[in-house]
């Protein structure tokens, strides 16, 4: 491979420099960034129950890789590992990998996304548009291996499944569950019955449960899959070599093996969402929102659904949180695509009905949508 090789000595005194100068550009993109919107949304069917989406679609970069890949910089800067000119280099299903692009730009640094071959097109041109590479693997188990490849031969591998969990702050330092937790505190419910999020590195999850752990909250985690993703197989059996047993149309999430960022322990509960109605979510967050998100901020939107109903069955009040991943834009090609979705065998037609059925009678599971 190319020279990405590293001719600097990463101790010397002007890589030093550099090194602070980095951080200060870091420092800074962070100083004018602005705290994401919890969006409140209330359904007829869920009197006394008030839902909260975090809008982290409108991050710079679309999404919730914005947090993730400002801390992995700073991770690979502080520990030494990132030096002036190094070419970076990570596996993604393609949200990071333009978050990454986005900083490795600002900070004059080639950058190269490993993703798979299926990714949205969209996506592949948001990295483009920003100066990276998309290098390209048949088969999505193969990203971590194609990029370890780029790492020897002197890339620096941010490593997003390997260093999510720990480059995140999970004390504070305004860390995703601090945000959420701090925008609650003057609503009714100030401490949500339930937190629901995906699972892609983990790294959401596990900050999120080791934050409602420190700060003492009785707050559950509700873990939202794709059917049969790794983390499923994994959670349930408490395997971490459990592998999916189906693939998934909706990116970031629905992983096919146990990466390593995942916090099994951390994890009240998970719920399966099949992908059709992922989909038909995606479509009715457009609905109420005014706005396209992608495909996992729809399974988000089931399983809050579906504990909702649960709550509503046993009598109970409060206040449900959950998370708006990525913009809907990327996915216009995909997902927003009858014709797409058509192709792949996709109707959503009956979880359409479902989903609006429950915003307006607060019931789950109803006859004949497959829900467990
Ligand atoms: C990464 C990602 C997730 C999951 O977040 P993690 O912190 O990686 O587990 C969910 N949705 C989208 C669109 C993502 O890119």
């Amino acid at each position: 491979m190319k020279s990405n090789l590293r001719l600097v000595n990463p101790r010397g005194e002007s890589e030093r420099r550099w090194v602070h100068h980095a951080l200060e550009r870091l420092t800074q993109e962070a100083a004018r960034s602005a705290d994401t919107h919890l969006l409140k949304l209330n359904f007829p069917g869920f009197h006394g129950i008030d839902f909260y989406f975090k809008d982290e679609a409108s991050h710079p970069t679309g999404s919730l890789k914005h947090r993730l890949a400002r801390s992995l910089f700073l991770y690979a800067l502080c520990n030494g590992r990132l030096s002036d000119g190094q070419t970076v280099v990570d596996a993604s299903s393609g949200c990071t990998a333009i978050s990454e692009a986005w900083f490795a730009r600002m900070l004059g640094l080639p950058f190269i996304a490993v993703m798979p071959v299926g990714t949205a097109p969209g996506k592949l041109h948001d990295v483009q548009a920003l100066g990276g590479k998309c290098d390209l693997v048949e088969d999505a188990a193969q990203v971590h291996a194609r990029a370890a490849g780029h790492a020897a031969s002197g890339a620096c591998h941010l490593d997003q499944f390997g260093l999510a969990e720990r480059a995140t702050d999970w004390r504070g330092n305004n860390n995703i569950a601090e945000s959420i937790i701090g925008q609650l505190a003057s609503e009714a419910a100030p401490e949500p019955a339930w937190i629901v999020c995906g699972a892609g590195t983990g790294g959401t999850s596990a900050t999120i449960g080791r934050y409602l752990r420190y700060r003492r909250l009785a707050t559950r985690l509700c873990v939202a899959e794709p059917t049969g993703s790794g983390f499923v197989h994994g959670w349930r059996t408490c395997n971490p070599d459990a592998v999916a047993s189906q693939p998934t149309l909706i990116e970031g999430i629905g992983r096919p093996r146990v990466e390593p960022g995942f916090l099994f322990d951390v994890v009240d509960r998970v719920i399966e969402v099949p992908d059709s109605a992922s989909i038909a979510a995606a479509w009715l967050l457009e609905d109420l929102l005014g706005r396209r998100y992608g495909g996992s901020s729809g399974t988000n939107l089931v399983a809050c659904l579906q504990l909702a109903a649960a709550m509503r069955a046993r009598g109970e009040h409060g206040s449900i949180v959950s998370l708006l991943c990525d913009r809907g834009e990327r996915y216009a090609q995909t997902l927003f695509d009858a014709s797409w979705l058509a192709a792949r065998g996709i109707d959503t037609t009956a979880w359409d009905a479902t989903l609006r059925a429950t915003l307006q009678d607060g019931q789950w599971p109803r006859s004949g949508d497959g829900a467990t």
